[in-house]
């Protein structure tokens, strides 16, 4: 049985006091929750953000994580940084980063390996363009980032893999559930093959991509489906609490 996690993406967004705000806002309102809760945030939250969750069922997360182990990296944040303040889950591979920052397949490889060599926990995000989507290269590009992210990487145990079609993320359009789980079983297969039956049985696979409570509940319900990274919806308490319960 494979346990569903929910992990909230802040972006670039919040202070740290306002972090710990929120946080203290969400605490009661996820004290329940059935899922693993993660909230992976800014760097400069990260220190307030370990205090506040004290007690509580949240787990911390980073937005990324160098591939080096330290040295002449101006601007990146090393596993041993992380791992001292107390993180435990790194998104690696950000669409956004992949956009803005020049990140590729090679380097969430080498950041994945990282990550793994730290103990960090991977959530390892994949996905699709509109434009790719309308030329029906969809397969193709998952295939390539999960074959060349994934390369030489013996262990997927700590792993997560989130399924964000770009055009879904932060739009408001949410892939169907059918769709999100169609291709995340997609997904799966590649894993299957490279990996073998029980890794892919195991694996967890998020979908993410405009998911709020209004929908968590019948993307939750998919077969393929075991969780969610939350970005817009992870800003607000309720919403994001609406997603964790999404059982009710
Ligand atoms: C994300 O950035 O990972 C994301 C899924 O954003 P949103 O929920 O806002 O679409």
């Amino acid at each position: 049985m494979r346990k569903p996690i929910i992990a909230g993406n802040w972006k670039m967004n919040k202070t740290a006091k306002e972090a710990e705000a929120l946080i203290n806002e969400l605490k009661p309102l996820v004290a329940k929750s059935k899922p693993e809760v993660v909230i992976c945030i800014p760097y400069t939250d990260l220190w307030i953000a370990k205090q506040a969750i004290e007690g509580s069922k949240i787990k911390l997360g980073a937005e990324n994580v160098a591939w080096a182990d330290s040295g002449a990296f101006t601007g990146e944040i090393s596993a041993a940084m992380l791992k001292e303040i107390g993180v435990e889950y790194v998104i690696i591979g950000h669409s956004e980063r992949r956009q803005y920052f020049g990140e590729t397949d090679e380097t969430v490889n080498k950041r994945l390996k990282q990550a793994l060599a730290n103990d960090l926990k991977p959530i390892v995000c994949v996905g699709e363009t509109l434009e790719e989507r309308e030329k029906n290269k969809t397969k193709k590009v998952l295939k390539k980032q999960v074959l060349v992210g994934f390369e030489g990487v013996d262990d997927l145990s700590n792993v997560v893999i989130a399924y964000e079609p770009v055009w879904a993320i932060g739009t408001g359009k949410t892939a169907t559930a059918e769709d999100a789980d169609k291709t995340i079983g997609y997904i799966r297969s590649l894993i299957r093959k490279t990996y073998g039956a029980e890794v892919a049985k195991s694996l967890r696979i998020q979908y993410g991509g405009s998911m709020k409570p209004s929908n968590a509940k019948e993307l939750m319900a998919m077969r393929n489906i075991d969780g969610g990274l939350i970005g817009g919806a992870a800003l607000k308490a309720e919403d994001f609490a609406g997603i964790v319960n999404y059982k009710g």
